[in-house]
């Protein structure tokens, strides 16, 4: 099953019309557009020019049969494929560096092989990842470019092939959507792009009826992975860790002093954005200290 690129939302909401209808353990694949609905594609389409009702457009929503509020949508993310050229903005304002600025660049960022072309001399590594993916939430909508409890905006590059996300489910079916890939991207985003580049994931869906643990949670063959976007780093760093802080509870039977001395020792906090409408941190534990 394929859902085309052509079911755009730009913003999460119950009232999104259904693109698309699955079964739980269906497998799918999903186009998606760029964060600027592929209307950045030379190195004189400036951000002053963008059209701003088109920014963070994900592909759905995708109702997922049987998904009632209180489940949890297991997504395994099998494979992300992007396409040949990505591309980057840079503005006054945008970013932390925002204020040192003087003007608007793009730069059109080539795909050969599994190198991202900066310029001539400097290549980098790939690192495929979803930015935008989520669900409905319960009561108002929120635009795609927020990150929150339903997912959004997380731009946090766990969010990758072989990995596994799970989300909450707030509303009957779910409305999973997703969009903004970037074919590479470091912790921070700091400039306020990576890579943005269109392409398709293949994903598998489950909905779990009695999943316990706090959602966004990332796993990976080797770790679990809390993530939070709230509008401060304090704030979302302060979540994270209490999320995985259950977490550890539930898994050792450890106090909650004892857990949070374990995370003093084996939980990374790291920085997954600074530079969307809330900003994301995400704690990880590797799972051979959970068992
Ligand atoms: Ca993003
Ligand atoms: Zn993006």
């Amino acid at each position: 099953m394929k859902l085309d690129k052509t079911n755009l939302v730009y913003a999460m909401s119950k009232d999104n019309e259904v693109a698309m209808r699955i079964d739980s353990l269906d497998e799918i694949v999903v186009e998606t557009c760029d964060c600027f609905t592929e209307t950045v594609k030379t190195e004189s389409d400036l951000i002053s020019n963008l059209d701003w009702t088109k920014i963070n457009p994900a592909t759905g929503p995708i109702f997922v049969n049987g998904a009632e509020p209180g489940d949890v949508l297991k997504v395994d993310i099998l494979e992300i494929e992007v396409e040949k050229q990505g591309v980057m903005i840079s503005a006054p304002g945008l970013g932390l560096m925002g204020d040192e600025h003087k003007k608007e660049l793009t730069k059109v960022v080539p795909i050969e092989g599994d190198k991202a072309i900066f310029n001539e001399s400097i290549k980098i590594d790939l690192n495929p990842m979803i930015g935008v993916i989520g669900v409905a939430p319960k009561d108002e909508a929120i635009p795609t470019g927020t990150p929150f409890d339903h997912g959004g905006n997380m731009d946090c590059k766990k969010i990758k092939a072989g990995n596994t996300l799970y989300l909450p489910v707030n509303v009957e079916g779910a409305l999973l959507a997703l969009g903004d890939l970037h074919a590479a991207m470091a912790d921070g985003e700091v400039n306020g792009t990576g890579v943005e580049i269109s392409g398709k994931v293949k994903l598998r869906v489950e909905v779990l009826k009695d999943f316990k643990y706090q959602t966004p949670l990332i796993e990976s063959d080797e770790k679990l992975i809390t993530v939070c976007s709230r509008e401060t780093m304090k704030e979302s760093s302060i979540c994270a860790t209490k999320m995985m802080q259950e977490i550890v509870i539930d898994k050792t039977g450890l106090s909650a002093e004892e857990a949070g001395m374990l995370l003093s020792l084996v939980g990374d906090l790291k920085v997954a954005q600074v530079v969307d409408p809330n900003m994301t941190m995400r704690m990880e534990v590797a799972k051979k200290y959970l068992k």
